[in-house]
């Protein structure tokens, strides 16, 4: 048999993604239900050792057309640059 007592659970908070801005444009990143889209650009530098690190990261979320100004630059300087098919 079960005995049940009613207990408070204290409200919590947590932050969310409400939405994506381009950090270009500042248009709103929106994505269709089976949209893959995704142009997050991340670099990241500093020391990382086997109990810390640090350093700074840079992060940019491009919309598609955005996204694909900046893929154009990437492939007109960096040659060597090749789009991959991808699929699962
Ligand atoms: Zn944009």
């Amino acid at each position: 048999m079960y005995i049940y007592e009613t207990i408070q659970v204290p409200a919590t908070e947590r932050k969310v993604i409400k939405k994506i801005l381009c950090d270009c444009c500042s248009k709103e990143i929106s994505k269709g239900l089976y949209s893959a889209f995704e142009s997050d650009l991340h670099f990241k530098d500093g020391d990382s050792y086997p109990d810390n690190g640090h350093g700074k990261m840079l992060t940019v979320n491009f919309c598609k057309k955005c996204m694909k100004n900046v893929s154009d630059f990437v492939e007109s300087i960096a040659p060597n640059v090749k789009w991959e098919e991808w699929e699962y």
